[in-house]
């Protein structure tokens, strides 16, 4: 699934709201880059579909098995795909005093983005980064000649 140029356009609109509203609420990041190694931190990643899609088409090749330890787009503490990331990656910040308004700002952005999915075919689907990934590098190889 490729997204439609009106469908980026809208991805990017919610993006584009949501950093502004990280930005008004100003968490700290101390860049211990701990955030994108999931297992470590202890937590997951959940994206949807589209936004699946759009990281996709903007971050570089990785290689697999993906899982759900860690992310294949950080290299040494920097997001290699930083415009395409998603809307968690976007508004997580482990800072304590912004965890409130973190929740917030996560909830009016995926409200959008469930709102843009349920005008797209291919619905609302979440889920964890790890799935999407691994997914994609099935049907990659799928597609490969004489690796079916
Ligand atoms: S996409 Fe970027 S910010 Fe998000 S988990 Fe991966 S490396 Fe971290």
């Amino acid at each position: 699934m490729l997204l439609s140029p009106a469908t980026e356009r809208s991805l990017r609109l919610i993006y584009q709201e949501a950093d502004a509203a990280v930005e008004g609420a100003g968490p700290v990041c101390r860049s211990s880059g701990r955030c994108c190694r999931f297992r470590e931190w202890g937590h997951t990643l959940f994206l949807s579909r589209h936004e699946a899609e759009f990281l996709l088409e903007g971050a570089p090749d990785f290689e697999g098995p993906v899982d759900d330890s860690f992310c294949p787009f950080q290299m040494g503490n920097v997001c290699t795909a930083r415009e395409h990331r998603p809307l968690g990656c976007r508004v997580y910040f482990c800072d304590p005093g912004y965890q409130n308004t973190m929740q917030d700002i996560m909830e009016v952005g995926i409200t959008k983005l469930k709102a843009l999915a349920t005008r797209e075919p291919a619905g609302w689907e979440y889920g964890p980064l790890h799935r999407f990934l691994q997914e994609h590098l099935d049907k990659k190889q799928s597609e490969t000649p004489g690796d079916s």
